[in-house]
């Protein structure tokens, strides 16, 4: 009697990026939802309205919720393929498209150095 309980479900069609090898996916979402919408005649202390929904006059408005919904089903790191490889951190080539794809062991600048003594048996330790 406080108010009007809402249920329902939605489903909405998902466009974004493999968050491993950026290329483009597409999927579609089904949430399910179920709210209590109070009047908005009552009395709630101000610290509660952050946390309950109230009707808008006769109306009800279903952006948030259904917003709510949605961005909580969404996979936080969606992926192409489950077993997606991403990208070479080498040359950023898709390592779905290139199996077997190797680079040269690169030498660290750095490290050139210490490489030339290992390769002096003369050298001291
Ligand atoms: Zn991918
Ligand atoms: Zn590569």
């Amino acid at each position: 009697m406080e108010g009007v309980l809402v249920t329902g479900s939605a489903s909405a069609e998902l466009a974004g990026e493999c968050a491993r090898c950026l290329e483009p996916i597409t999927d579609e979402i089904e949430v399910r939802f179920q709210e209590l919408f109070v009047y908005d005649d009552q009395d709630y202390s101000s610290e509660e309205d952050d946390e309950v929904s109230m009707l808008e006059g006769d109306l009800i408005n279903l952006e948030p919720l259904l917003r709510d919904a949605v961005v909580l089903a969404l996979p936080f790191q969606p992926l192409c393929t489950d077993d997606c490889p991403g990208l070479c951190p080498e040359c950023g080539v898709r390592l779905a498209e290139a199996p077997g794809h190797v680079h040269e062991e690169p030498v660290d600048p750095r490290w050139a150095g210490l490489a030339e003594l290992q390769q002096d048996p003369e050298a001291p330790e």
